[in-house]
């Protein structure tokens, strides 16, 4: 590492606590037959209307209340379109400007030392559903999960190293954990994150070229995944080989990171704004009373706990 240091970013996705989905009535219980929980509406059909579900306002402008963000009045849905099985509308109804929340702050202490991490954006989106790739050479589709509310928390590029970005991880997790806004539970995918990486000379003040891994569901692999790809960008920039922005995959039994594929910019999405969604207005009233509403959270609690008990 000597004259270089890491550049890291993570994008945490998690699952609301909401008893339905975000734009329909169905179900979000996990551990249903496949394709138990789908209606037209997120089954993709063409035509249906959605619906937005308070609830997942509600606890996407707690997490922001929680992370110090500005809660905007007034954000709008807009449509990410891409091709994929499970996702059978074409596209993601997901927040590009304005999002619910902006300019947040979390701080983070790793080896004593604190830190404080900047939050991009906290959008709503809805989850796509889920390949299930069998055997036989045949692959299904279950859209049980297909509409599911998510939160994305996008952090600025200020983490640095691979402790860092699990100690920040684990805050996230705490927090929104705590606040009620997801139950938290890594195994069955409730909170996952994407960790943006690059390398740059010290003093260096521009962007390195960036690779993203994907779809990372512990602290233990956000650590082991950008150590593994500190270390192979550094070998790359040794060796001369030029690097490319791209999405990667961790294989946590090699402990490695594999190229899935080039990465797209946000223009090829195509974002526009969904036209069967007003935008979403989050009124004085609801701003003051779901801020009431949020319990003394982590680091405030683990303060008090030292100062008042001299743990
Ligand atoms: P996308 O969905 O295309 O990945 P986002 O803006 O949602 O775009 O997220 C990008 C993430 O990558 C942010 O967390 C940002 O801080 C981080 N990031 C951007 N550029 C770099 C870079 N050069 N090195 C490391 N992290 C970066
Ligand atoms: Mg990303
Ligand atoms: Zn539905």
């Amino acid at each position: 590492m000597a004259g270089y240091e890491a550049v890291i970013g993570l994008e945490v996705h998690a699952q609301l606590r909401t008893e339905s989905k975000l734009f329909c009535s169905c179900s979000t219980a996990f551990g249903a037959e496949p394709n138990e929980h789908v209606c037209e509406l997120c089954g993709g059909l063409p035509g249906a209307v959605p619906r937005l579900n308070e609830k997942a306002v509600e606890l996407a402008a707690k997490a922001g209340f929680a992370l110090d963000c500005t809660v905007n009045a007034s954000s709008i849905f807009s449509r990410k379109n891409y091709f994929y099985p499970d996702l059978p509308g074409g596209y993601q109804t997901s927040q590009f400007a304005p999002p619910i929340c902006e300019h947040g702050r979390l701080d983070v202490t790793v080896n004593g030392q604190t830190r404080r991490i900047g939050i991009t954006r906290i959008h709503l989106e809805d989850d796509a559903g889920k390949c299930v790739h069998g055997q036989g050479g045949v692959t299904l589709v279950d859209l049980n999960r297909a509409g599911t509310p998510l939160i994305e928390i996008v952090s600025e590029p200020d983490i640095r190293s691979a402790e860092e970005a699990a100690e920040y991880m684990r805050q996230i997790h705490a927090i929104l954990v705590c606040i009620g806004a997801t139950d938290g539970n890594m195994e069955e995918g409730s909170l996952r994150c994407d960790a943006n990486v690059s390398v740059r000379p010290r003093g260096e003040t521009r962007l390195g070229t960036r690779s993203e891994i994907k779809n990372l569901n512990s602290f233990r692999n956000v650590q082991k995944a950008v150590e593994y790809e500190i270390s192979r960008q550094l070998a790359c920039l040794e060796d001369g080989v030029a690097l490319v922005q791209e999405t990667r995959l961790f294989d946590s039994v090699r402990q490695v990171t594999q190229s899935m594929r080039t990465k797209e910019d946000a223009h090829d999405y195509r974002y526009f704004p969904n036209p069967d969604l007003p935008p979403v207005l989050v009124s004085a009233e609801q701003m003051t009373r779901w801020r009431g509403e949020l319990p003394e959270l982590p680091a405030p609690r683990a303060a008090r706990f030292v100062k008042d008990y001299g743990l």
